[in-house]
């Protein structure tokens, strides 16, 4: 009966290693690569010690957070603020680059609600507008 029960806490410590270990890691390539580069904002140069060191957050190049080379070639350390910036430098460039819809006026049709409203008007209606004294 003991046996039954060592065998379920053996599963049950398996089970919180493994999760540890996806868990590590999901987090690893941080820690990675502040190990591969020095703790300064590669974009305004910022320099991070200590506490700080939380600003400095990790950038996928390519934007794919699955794509974590080993070699860390994926990744540029910048600041919570740079890494902002770097985000919407993205976003306004692929907007650009999908050529989803740009308002363009020459190619919109340029529809006057009132074209062709000389046709409709009965002629007569036409004569009896009032004039201006
Ligand atoms: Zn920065
Ligand atoms: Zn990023």
């Amino acid at each position: 009966m003991k046996k039954k029960e060592s065998e379920s806490e053996r599963k049950e410590r398996l089970r919180a290693e493994l999760r540890r270990d996806v868990d590590q890691r999901r987090r690893s390539y941080r820690g990675r690569a502040l190990e591969l580069f020095p703790h300064v904002c590669g974009s305004c140069g910022r320099e991070f010690t200590g506490k700080q060191l939380k600003e400095l957050t990790v950038h996928h190049k390519d934007h794919d957070h699955t794509n974590n080379p080993p070699d860390g070639s994926n990744w540029e350390l910048l600041c919570i603020y740079c890494h902002d910036h770097e985000h919407e430098k993205f976003h306004m460039k692929g907007r650009r680059a999908a050529g989803s819809p740009v308002f363009d006026p020459s190619a919109a049709p340029l529809g006057n609600p009132f074209e062709g409203l000389d046709q409709i008007l009965p002629a007569e209606d036409k004569g009896n507008e009032p004039q201006d004294g």
